[in-house]
Parts: structure tokens; sequence; C-alpha cells
């Protein structure tokens, strides 16, 4: 049975299921998925606070010329009434001394010695006020958001040094294939350059996942021995590279049955990638990716982070946004849903996307300038100029994040 991108996504999300979650460190939290609610345990700011260096005087009072009576630093806490006339030196984040006061920036205060001549009367808006930011209580960040550097400073601000995380997958990746030698290595004529090694490991980095690597020839023995040595009943997520089709060579699918693997998906109707082989196994799954450096690019974009996301107990979201052609498409319709690598622009506040010249899925040269695949369905080859189409996109106009290189 040949499975559209749609299905296989959608079989990939049912069939893998969230890990449990762990409790980790604030520090090590960069990146990992919360799994319970964040509430704040109280409110924010705790206690009034001064947004200035200045002066607190009270709410009402009347008089310009004041008398200093004390002054407060940021860490004091040193509650007390003001009198009329009276004025308390604050400086910046300091706890105010009671409830009903105004603070008096420090640029509209002339002072000499223990006197201060208010220029203005005092206005409102100098102070942080106790909950203004959130009540105790409140739900703060809801499971399943994968925590960026905002998020862990607010559970910092509110002493939350553990956070219930899902646990790291166990995730392994076996290169097969007898042409292929190590990027250092000086290939023979026939040899190729194992190129897919460096891209699943760069990916999984960035998507901040941690991989066990491995390479095997293309026989059974050999290649069940290299995972043998690597405990498979433990593994979450295996990726196999190469041999993913129904050639005589092609092994990964006896290999993940041989492991005990059943087989869900080995044919899509997706270009590139069209013999993918996905399997699940007593909660765990695993990907035969066919070799091709484009296709790996495409399947990981595409299945194994839809994988990943829902491994992590990651909230859904969209895969695809809407963005404008550049420029008119014309090509030969093909009967196979198409992803394409493309680049992208902001024109005005419009995302466009343009396709990239790209002569096979081994085109390497087409990965070093890809900034998003573009979906074209299954028939269409004709598009003009300024048409909506979808994009998976990875480096956003403008930023240099990602792996440009032009
Ligand atoms: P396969 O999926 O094993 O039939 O391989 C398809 C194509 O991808 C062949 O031309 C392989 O030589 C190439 N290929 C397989 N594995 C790799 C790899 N690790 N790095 C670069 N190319 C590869
Ligand atoms: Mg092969």
């Amino acid at each position: 049975m040949t499975h559209s991108l749609d299905d296989t996504l959608a079989l990939v999300r049912r069939t893998c299921q969230p890990l449990p979650p762990t409790p980790v460190p604030l520090a090590q939290a960069l990146g990992r998925v919360l799994r319970e609610p964040l509430r704040a345990t109280e409110d924010l700011p705790p206690f009034d606070r001064s947004a200035m260096d200045g002066y607190a005087v009270r709410s009402n009072e009347s008089s310009r010329s004041l008398v200093v009576v004390d002054e407060l630093r940021a860490g004091d806490w040193k509650p007390r009434a003001l009198d009329p006339g009276q004025a308390v030196r604050v400086a910046t984040g300091a706890a105010l001394p009671n409830a009903d006061l105004r603070v008096v920036p420090q640029e509209d205060v002339t002072r000499s010695g223990e006197s201060i001549q208010l220029r203005q009367p005092p206005e409102e808006g100098w102070i942080r006020r106790r909950g203004e930011d959130a009540r105790q209580g409140e739900i703060l960040l809801n499971p399943g958001i994968r925590l960026a550097p905002g998020h862990l400073t607010l559970c910092a601000a509110l002493g939350q040094t553990t956070l219930a995380t899902t646990r790291l997958p166990r995730i392994v990746h076996l290169t097969t294939g007898n042409e292929i030698v190590p990027p250092e290595a000086t290939p023979t004529l026939g040899q190729i350059r194992d190129s897919n090694s460096i891209l699943v490991r760069a990916l999984l980095a960035a998507w901040g996942f941690p991989v066990e690597q491995r390479t095997a020839g293309e026989d059974l023995d050999c290649t069940r021995a290299a995972l043998a040595e690597l405990d498979p009943a433990s593994i979450d997520l295996l990726l196999i590279s190469g041999g993913s089709s129904v050639g005589d060579h092609d092994i990964t699918g006896p290999l993940l049955e041989s492991l005990g693997y059943r087989i869900l998906v080995r044919k899509t109707n997706v270009r590139p990638g069209r013999p993918l082989l996905f399997a699940a196994r007593e909660g765990a799954v695993a990907f035969g990716l066919p070799g091709n450096p484009v296709s790996h690019f495409v399947c990981c974009h595409l299945y194994v982070a839809a994988a990943l996301h829902r491994l992590s107990g990651q909230a859904p979201s969209d895969l695809f946004v809407q963005a404008g052609l550049t420029r008119s498409l014309d090509q030969e319709p093909h009967p196979r849903e198409s992803l394409l690598p493309a680049r992208l622009a902001w024109e005005q506040d419009r995302l466009m996307t343009e396709p990239i010249s790209w002569r096979s899925s081994g085109d390497v040269t087409a990965l070093a300038r890809v900034e998003a695949l573009l979906r074209l369905p299954p028939g269409v080859g004709t598009l003009p100029t300024g048409a909506r189409v979808d994009v998976l996109p990875f480096v956003w106009p403008g930023s240099d994040r990602g792996t440009r290189v032009s």
C-alpha cells in the first residue's frame, strides 16, 4: 500500500506515544518539553517595588517641600508609615514601606541636605505593584511547550528549579551501504562519502536530541551485529539509512522485522522519499530512510520530526505555513506529491518562496542553500507568480540561523 504524506504523518503521530516525564534541573531544561502546568507559586512581583531611583512620598502628598526620613535599597524590608511632608529615598527594585505611596523619580527632585523639593506633583506609574505581572495560582505555562530561554527565566523568577519534562528518547542511527566510507576517507572509484551521518547528527542536535551512531555494510548479519551491541530493546527511535527499498540488497525491512518491528509503511506517494519504512515495536518506532541525502533531509524534517514531536509530548502544531511564489512554476506535473528545496524571502510583510534548482535527490549542493521545503500536490506542474503554496520553513529570511552558506 502506498501512503500519502498526510496519511504517513497521521500514522506516525498515532503510533508514537509520549515518553514518561522525568524531573530535570532548570539549568538543563532548555529545549525539553514541559509536562506539567507551571503555576505562579506567589504573586509576581511578590511586593510593591520602586521602578526608579527616587523618593517615595504619601500618595495624597500636597507639599512640594519634604524631609528625607529614611533610605531603602533593593533587598531592604522596612515597613513604615509616612507623615505628611516626609519622603523616603528608594532605589530601583526596593520594596516600598507601605501600600499608599507614589514614587517621584530623582530627576524630578532637587535635593539639598536632608530636604527635597519636588518640581511637580507626584504622578502615578513609577511603582511595580505586587501581582501586576501574575497572581498566585495562575497557570503561566501549559504542558507540551518546548522550553525556551524566556520560559526558563519565568521558572527561575518563581523558584521552580526542577521541572517535569519528557525524558529524552534513546535514538540510534545506523548507516548501511557497502559503498559508504567515512567523510575523512579518500573514496576509491565507486565509493561514496557518508554525508547522512552528519546530516542526521546535526538535525537531531539542532532539535535538542543526542544520537548514538554506527555504520555497517549491507547484509543482515553485519547490521544485526552492529545493533546487537546497543541493546536494541532499549532504543526508542531507530533510524536506519539506506536499503529501505525492495532491491536485492535492501535489507532494512528484513532487519527491522528480525528485530521484532511491525512494518506500517513501506512506500509513500511523496518525492523524494518514496521507499520509506516506518515500523513499530512495543512503544518504540523505527524508520528506514532512503539513502540519498535530499531524501534524508526531507524524511527527517517530515516524519522523524513528527515522531520526535510526539515522543516528546509536544502540543500539536502545523508543519506548513503559506507563502507566495516569487515566480511562476512551470514543470512537468508529477503523479506524486513533491517537496522541493526552496528559498524564502519577505516581500513587505508577505512570506514568499521559490524553489531551488536541484538535479536529483542525491544533489547535496541544494542542501547548502535550502531554507524551506515547498509542497507541491500531485499532478500540479504550473502555478502563476504569487500563487499560495505550503512551505515548511527552517531558516527565516533575515535571520542567519541554520545552515545557509551563500
Ligand atoms: P539506498 O537507499 O541504500 O538505495 O541508497 C540510495 C542512494 O543514496 C545511493 O546512491 C547511495 O549510494 C546513497 N547513499 C546511501 N547512504 C548514503 C550516505 N550515508 N551518504 C551519502 N549517500 C548515501
Ligand atoms: Mg544502500
